[in-house]
This record gives C-alpha cells, sequence and structure tokens, in this order.
C-alpha cells in the first residue's frame, strides 16, 4: 500500500526536492504517520529524519520555501527547526543511539534509518513514509507497528528494559499514550518499568509534569493514574496520592478509598471540562484527607480539616514538582479549601445569607467551584446519586438569583475607606477597618441591601456605637 495521500501537505513536496538535490534520502517519521494512520487530525508538527545531515537538509528546504523562514539550529542535538504556514518542521540526521547509565544524554553516531527507528520510543511512534524519488509514499515498519496500531498496543521497538532504562521518561510517555489513545500497554513493557521505576528519579521534574498535564488533559485521565500506581511509578511522583489509597475497618465502620474515589472525581470532571486547572483541582481536592483521618468511637471516621491542609499539600506539591507557584496553583489552593462549601450548602435548609457567603468567598470561580462539587458525586446508589445533583441544581439556581439582586460577586463595599474617614473626620485607624467588615457583614448576612444609601447610614449607626459621632 502506498501513503502518498498522507503526503499531501505542499511541504513534503519542498523536503523531497531538497533532500533529492543534496542526495540525501528522507523520511517523515513519528507522531504525524502515527496520528495520519490513526485519523486523529493533522499535526502541527512533522518530525523529518535525513540519513545524512538535518541541518543541511533544513537549510536546503528553508531556501527552497516561499519567504525563506529562519531555520533554528540545535548544533549539540544535531537538530534544526523552522516554521511555515503554522506548521512547526523538525530535522533530525538518523542516528544511532548508546546510553551512559547515569543520565538520558545519548552517545550519538551517524546511522541508518532503521537504526533511527530502533531508538524510537515506541513501535507505533517508529513508522516512516518515504520522501525519496525510487519510493516516495511508502511505509517502512520494520518492527510492528501498523500491527500495534490495529491491537491497541504500545510495545517498544528493543527490549523493553533497555528502552526504558536508556531513557525513563519513555516510562511515563508509555502511560501518557496509552492514556491518550485508549492504549494497552504490553505486559512486559509494564514489568520493565516496574522493574526500572527508581530510574525516574534522573527525568526532571518539568518533563514529567509535562506528561502529567497530557494524562489530565485527556478523555480518561484515571487510567493514566492508575498505570502509574500499577507500575510503582506514583510513589515518585504523586505520593500524596499513594497515601489515599487504601480502606480502613475499626468497630464496623469503614471509610472509601480515597484514591479511587479521587480517579472517578476526575473522570467525571473530564467530562464537564477542558479546563486543566480545574482539573488538577479534582485531582488534588483530597489529599488532606490522609494526614487528618482519625477515628472516634461514636461518630466514626472524621477528616477534619482536610480542606485546610489539603490546601496548604498544595503549595508544597506544586513547588517539589516545579510548578509554577501563580495565579493557577493560588486557583487550585482555592478550590481545594472550598470544596466541601457548597455541600454543606446543599445538605441542609439553603438561607440566602449562606449563599451570599459562597459567592463572595468564591468569587469568579463559583461556577467552577460548582462543576468540582457535581464531579465529586460518586456514590453508587441511584436514589442518592439523584438527590446530591438535584440539591447542587438548586444552589446553583439559588446563587444566580442571588447573583442578580445582590452582585455580590467580586464584591466591592458601597462605601470606601476615605469616605468613612472624611465623614468621622478620623485619620486611617482600626475603626475604619471595623466599620468596613460590619458593612460587608450586614450585607452578607441580608440585613441592608447591597447599595449606597443603605451602607451609608449604616455606616452612620455603626460610627455612633463606637462613639466617632
Ligand atoms: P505528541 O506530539 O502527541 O507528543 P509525538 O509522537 O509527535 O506525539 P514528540 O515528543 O513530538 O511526540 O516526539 C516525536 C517523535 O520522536 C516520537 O514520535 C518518537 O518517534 C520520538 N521520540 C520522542 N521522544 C522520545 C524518547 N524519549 N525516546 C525515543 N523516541 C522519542
Amino acid at each position: 500500500m502506498n501513503y502518498k495521500n498522507a503526503l499531501k501537505s505542499p511541504v513534503f513536496k519542498w523536503v523531497a526536492e531538497a533532500s533529492s538535490e543534496l542526495g540525501t534520502d528522507s523520511y517523515v517519521i513519528g507522531g504525524f504517520v502515527r496520528d495520519y494512520l490513526l485519523k486523529r487530525g493533522t499535526p502541527k508538527d512533522i518530525d523529518i529524519v535525513a540519513v545524512g545531515s538535518g541541518i543541511e537538509l533544513a537549510k536546503k528546504v528553508a531556501s527552497k520555501l516561499p519567504g525563506n523562514p529562519q531555520v533554528s539550529i540545535f548544533k549539540n542535538f544535531g537538530t534544526a527547526m523552522l516554521k511555515h504556514e503554522g506548521i512547526e518542521l523538525e530535522f533530525v540526521g538518523a542516528r544511532k543511539e548508546s546510553y551512559d547509565r547515569n543520565s538520558r544524554k545519548p552517545i550519538v553516531e551517524d546511522g541508518t534509518l532503521e537504526d533511527d527507528q530502533k531508538r524510537r520510543d515506541f513501535t507505533i511512534n517508529a513508522l516512516a513514509i518515504s520522501l525519496n524519488k525510487n519510493n516516495y509514499g511508502e511505509l517502512l515498519d520494520p518492527f510492528g507497528g501498523v500491527a500495534d496500531l490495529e491491537k491497541k498496543t504500545i510495545r517498544t521497538p528493543l527490549e523493553p528494559g533497555v528502552t526504558y532504562s536508556d531513557d525513563p521518561l519513555r516510562m511515563m510517555r508509555a502511560i501518557r499514550f496509552a492514556t491518550q489513545l485508549n492504549f494497552e500497554i504490553e505486559l512486559k513493557s509494564l514489568q520493565a518499568i516496574t522493574e526500572h521505576k527508581e530510574r525516574i528519579k534522573i527525568i526532571s521534574k518539568e518533563r514529567i509534569v509535562d506528561e502529567l498535564h497530557k494524562i489530565l488533559a485527556s478523555e480518561k485521565p484515571s487510567q493514566g493514574f492508575a498505570l502509574l500506581q500499577k507500575t510503582e511509578l506514583l510513589p515518585f511522583i504523586l505520593p500524596e496520592l499513594v497515601a489515599l489509597q487504601g480502606i480502613e475497618e475499626k468497630e464496623g465502620q469503614r471509610h472509601k478509598d480515597n484514591f479511587w474515589h479521587t480517579l472517578e472525581v476526575v473522570d467525571n470532571i473530564a467530562e464537564t471540562t477542558d479546563d486543566l486547572w480545574l482539573r488538577w483541582a479534582a485531582l488534588l481536592h483530597d489529599i488532606g484527607k490522609a494526614p487528618t483521618k482519625s477515628f472516634h468511637k461514636k461518630i466514626g471516621w472524621t477528616f477534619h480539616a482536610h480542606e485546610f491542609i489539603g490546601s496548604k499539600m498544595v503549595y508544597k506539591l506544586f513547588k517539589r514538582l516545579r510548578m509554577p507557584l501563580n495565579d493557577k496553583m493560588k486557583y487550585v489552593q482555592k478550590m481545594v479549601l472550598m470544596s466541601s462549601r457548597p455541600q454543606i450548602l446543599s445538605e441542609e435548609f439553603v438561607t440566602d445569607s449562606a449563599v451570599r457567603r459562597l459567592v463572595h468567598d468564591a468569587g469568579d470561580h463559583v461556577d467552577d467551584l460548582m462543576t468540582l462539587c457535581e464531579a465529586d458525586i460518586t456514590t453508587k446508589n441511584s436514589q442518592k446519586q439523584k438527590k446530591y445533583k438535584n440539591n447542587f441544581k438548586l444552589v446553583r439556581q439559588k446563587i444566580e438569583e442571588v447573583e442578580e439582586r445582590d452582585h455580590i460577586r467580586n464584591f466591592q463595599p458601597p462605601v470606601s475607606g476615605e469616605e468613612i474617614m472624611e465623614t468621622f473626620g478620623i485619620k486611617p485607624s482600626r475603626e475604619i477597618g471595623i466599620i468596613k467588615e460590619a458593612i460587608k457583614e450586614a450585607i452578607l448576612e441580608g440585613e441592608i441591601p447591597n447599595e449606597y444609601e443603605p451602607a451609608r447610614k449604616f455606616m452612620l449607626k455603626k460610627g455612633e456605637e463606637l462613639g466617632l459621632l
């Protein structure tokens, strides 16, 4: 079978022409070919392997392309990259690799196409299509990648132990691809990952987090986390999740397994949102439960203040994984901290003031918080399921009503600190804070509406009480 159809993009013509002029064979390889065969849409990256110098080929291609795009050269890696009409073209010379045990940096020599395919991580990523005149469009598949695509299998071209030990990032990539593509990792590979799990320590946190992001962004992220757990990689990456595993029973009382519960929550939320950080919040929403777990004869298992402890743990976890300690981290912390608030609300008779407080505290993230809580419903009892969902629906309705009336979201005090100072002729002092807080409380409690005149009246009364008039 010929795969000329995969080469519709005009860039392949330019590459073919350039490599023919240089007398260098070239092939499109890796993700592009895999995704073409899987009909996963057109990838933005195209990897070209040249049996010769990838850098020279890139330069030649650039000189032919309309607009003569700039070539970025990475001499140390022997690779070059150029961008053309939104497509990133990566060029590399075919190579043979051998590895030093203590790093991911290989010792590289020039090699044949097959040498290069052998050093690829998985058979499905080692597929190449020829761009050469004599066999343009021919698929080169020495390791059975097409069969593995059909069987939905992740398999390494070499002995799995060698592949994973050479570059342990491949362990994460195997799990990530299995999750993204809904494939199985072959048993030998799974065993090799477990055997070499400790080698994940030489991989930079940034690379690990990249893979975690991709797992979380998948349709069913639980697959990836279950594999991380099964291969025993998880303790090196997210020990906080490992600590949630297990069910304890005391005096006939059991708590749920919070690890598997968490994975269900993540899958649930993946059905309703693509927001990566909200998915992170789902993954971490219960991490405070392990350190706060305790048993009391009368009330059973408790996880007192786990939301607060959990939100503190988010900071440490982000720091350890060298994730950004920015507004995204603060957002995840806030979601974890508030993760039980709507639940408490939905369990009792919902008062307006409780809803106003929720909206005030969650601000613009109140909808996300509700999405998280809805995803948190994992009961298998269909009646309870229905009841909880309905309760949250009521809370959402109430939020809308309160919002329309009271405009609590992003609360701005209707009377400013300056006005308080001017009215009572006082300088910046504690009293101003007290009055402002009292006005806010009165609004949240529904004693006065969120409007200027009633707030001013209230301020005067409060000032009088404080002896300022
Ligand atoms: P995606 O873009 O979805 O991540 P991809 O397969 O294009 O998929 P890249 O990371 O861009 O992934 O890698 C391009 C190709 O380079 C892969 O298809 C594979 O052949 C090879 N490759 C990438 N990383 C490794 C690695 N760590 N070990 C071996 N081969 C790799």
